[in-house]
Parts: structure tokens; C-alpha cells; sequence
């Protein structure tokens, strides 16, 4: 017997209604191939919802979210809203999201699929058979949310100032987060700190390592920022999760990302309290591309995978999506991102349709 899922859908600009339709196409396939029912509302957000109502992310959206199981988003923004003051731009709907949704959790993938490794720029021989890590950042506490101000002294002139907080609370929830994850991959979680200087990382650790107590199946090592930073392009193999602060997930993930050679590949999860999750590519709105096919969709195909997994708790459905984007890479279907001499050249609906079709 399948199940019945809510999903709010919010297309937003430039190529998010393109990349979105494809990911919508596959999900009706999963749903007819393994009897779900998945009821979408679709919901305005971005530079289109300021073009509708005057607001980027309209009180009717957040509630609509509130409303349903999960959120899957395209991407908002454009260079026609540049010029807008900063609380009536469309990022504005982004960070709103998070905050009124309380999205404490980001998840980030980076996978090389073996298919793609021409597309790395790591040597073979570090990247061997392909990679696959995990950076789950903590997305609202730390020295983006801690106090900050400017001040001027006599003798130094204008100071500013920039505070790391945090609390035994939010470092367990994230946490827990990263080795409930690590259970169901490869049993292994890096947590990565500055506890050599910094007292709130000396607090991270030892959170951390009470919790690890919890799942003893799960394999725990600590490592410093710079050395993480390194051992990503060194010897990234040898990461399976890496659970870390909001200023330092940012970096890592960025610089993990790289790994898998296109922007258009990265999926994102970002988890509230309980099953509740925004899954979004990425990449942004891409202008450059809206409105011509052009866009690689995969992103946002593989953020509906992991909706499936973290929100749906459906892994096999998910798996069912991750599989068949591998076996269309595989027989040499690329966008234009991925395009090399010798693949065969699709658009953003093709590409939608082909994964589908390798979902029986
Ligand atoms: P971008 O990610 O939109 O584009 C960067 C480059 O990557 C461009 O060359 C683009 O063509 C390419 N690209 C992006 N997605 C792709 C895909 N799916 N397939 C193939 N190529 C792809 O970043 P940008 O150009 O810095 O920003 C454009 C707009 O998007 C801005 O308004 C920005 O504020 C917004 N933005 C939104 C989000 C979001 O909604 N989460 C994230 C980043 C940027």
C-alpha cells in the first residue's frame, strides 16, 4: 500500500519552474510505479511573488508550507530585482524560509558519479572509482546568528565584531542529525571544529562526542578546519559525513561541491523538527539559461530523492531516482554543463523524461 505525501512547490524564477517541472515529472513516475499519491501545491516565492504582491516571500506561502510534508523549491532571483533594497530582494524568501520554517539542519551531498569524472578536477587516482560524502551543516546558530556590531575606541578608531555562540542544544539536535544519517551510509562522522582556539568548538567536541556515545555503530573522528579543508582535495575518500558549524559547513560544502564538476548536479536538504524538510537545488536562477531547455535538472531530481529519504523515510524509492540518473549518464545523455565530444546533447525536459523512463 503506497502513502499519501502534502508537497509544497515553489517554482521561483529564471530556470526554477523548468528544473522543478522535470523533477515534478519524475516523481509522478515514482508515484504510479510504486502507488504513492503525492498532492503538490504550488506556491509563489521570489522575484515572481514580488511581481504578484509586492512581497518576495507572501505570508499565504510560509502558511502553505506549514501546511504539508516537505518543500521542494527551483530558485529564486534576477538581475531585473538587483536594484531592490536588501529586505525586498528575492533572497529575501530564502532566508525567510528558514528561519520561519526552522530549518536547523543543511544536508549536501557531493557525488562524483564515475560517469563524470572527466568533470573533476582532482586526479584519477584520488578520485578513483567516484566519491560520495555528506557535509550536514548546522544552518542557524554560530557567528551568523551571534551578537555582531561596530563600535569606535579612541585609540583603535572603528572596530566591528562578529560573535560564535553556541549551545549544548543546538549542537546535539545537528548532531544527532549527522549520526542518524551515518547509521544508514558508511557508519563513519568527521566533526570538524577549531578546538585548538576557539572555546565554542572546545564545547562542539565534547557535545559531539557524549552523543557519538548514543551510536556506537557509527565510527567518530575530530578534525580541525584547515586540515579538513586540505583532506577534502588530499584524500577526500576517506569522508563518509562531515558534521559541522554554520560558517565552516559553508566553506567545506562549497569546496566539496567542486568535486562533482557541475554546479547543475548538487542537490540540498534542509531539515526542521521531525521529518519536515526544503529540498532545493544548489544552484541559483541562472538567467542566463531561463526559458531555453538549457538547464541540467538533475539537482533538483536528486532533491526530490533525498525528500523521498529524509522526509518520506521512502529510501528505496529514492534509490529507485539516484539509479536511474546514474544508467542516463551512463548511456551518454548530458546537458549543455556536462557536454563533452562523443555524449549525446538533451534539453531540461528530455533529460526529466529519459530519467523517468528508467524508473519501472
Ligand atoms: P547560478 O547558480 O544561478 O549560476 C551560476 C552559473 O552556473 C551560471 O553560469 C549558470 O548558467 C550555471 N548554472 C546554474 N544552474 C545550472 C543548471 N541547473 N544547469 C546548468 N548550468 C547551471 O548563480 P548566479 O549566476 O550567481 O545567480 C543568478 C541568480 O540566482 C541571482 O539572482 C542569485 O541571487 C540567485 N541565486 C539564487 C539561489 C537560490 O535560489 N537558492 C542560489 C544562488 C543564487
Amino acid at each position: 500500500m503506497g502513502g499519501t505525501y502534502k508537497l509544497a512547490v515553489i517554482p521561483g524564477d529564471g530556470i526554477g519552474p523548468e528544473v522543478v517541472d522535470a523533477a515534478l515529472g519524475v516523481l509522478e513516475q515514482i508515484g504510479k510505479v510504486y502507488g504513492h499519491q503525492f498532492v503538490t501545491k504550488t506556491l509563489l516565492a521570489g522575484g515572481c511573488a514580488i511581481e504578484a504582491t509586492g512581497n518576495p516571500l507572501p505570508p499565504e506561502t510560509v502558511a502553505a508550507c506549514r501546511a504539508s510534508d516537505a518543500v521542494l523549491l527551483g530558485a529564486v532571483g534576477g538581475d531585473q530585482w538587483d536594484d531592490l533594497p536588501g529586505d525586498k530582494r528575492p533572497e529575501k524568501a530564502l532566508l525567510g524560509l528558514r528561519g520561519q520554517l526552522g530549518l536547523y539542519a543543511n544536508l549536501r551531498p557531493a557525488l562524483l558519479y564515475k560517469e563524470l569524472q572527466e568533470a573533476c578536477p582532482l586526479k584519477p587516482e584520488i578520485i578513483g572509482e567516484g566519491l560520495d560524502l555528506l557535509v550536514v551543516r548546522e544552518l542557524t546558530g554560530g557567528i551568523y546568528f551571534g551578537p555582531k556590531g561596530r563600535r569606535t575606541t579612541e585609540k583603535m578608531g572603528e572596530e566591528a565584531f562578529d560573535t560564535e555562540v553556541y549551545s549544548e542544544a543546538e549542537v546535539e539536535r545537528i548532531a544527532r542529525i549527522a549520526f542518524t544519517i551515518a547509521r544508514n551510509r558508511r557508519r563513519q562522522v568527521t566533526s570538524v571544529d577549531k578546538a585548538n582556539i576557539l572555546e565554542s568548538s572546545r564545547l562542539w567536541r565534547a557535545v559531539v562526542t557524549r552523543v557519538a556515545a548514543d551510536y556506537p555503530e557509527v565510527k567518530l573522528n575530530h578534525l580541525y578546519v584547515d586540515n579538513a579543508s586540505m583532506q577534502l582535495v588530499r584524500d577526500p575518500k576517506q569522508f563518509d559525513v562531515i558534521l559541522t558549524t554554520n560558517m565552516f559547513g559553508d566553506i567545506l560544502s562549497d569546496e566539496a561541491s567542486m568535486i562533482t564538476g557541475s554546479i547543475g548536479m548538487l542537490p540540498s536538504a534542509s531539515l526542521a523538527h521531525g521529518n519536515f524538510g526544503l529540498y532545493e537545488p544548489v544552484h541559483g536562477s541562472a538567467p542566463d539559461l531561463a526559458g531555453q531547455d538549457r538547464a541540467n535538472p538533475i539537482a533538483t531530481i536528486l532533491s526530490v530523492a533525498m525528500m523521498l529519504r529524509y522526509s518520506f523515510a521512502l529510501p528505496q524509492e529514492a534509490a529507485a531516482i539516484e539509479q536511474a540518473v546514474q544508467q542516463v549518464l551512463a548511456k551518454g545523455y548530458r546537458t549543455g554543463d556536462l557536454m563533452n565530444p562523443g555524449k549525446t546533447l538533451v534539453g531540461t525536459a528530455q533529460m526529466g523524461k529519459l530519467i523517468s523512463g528508467y524508473i519501472q
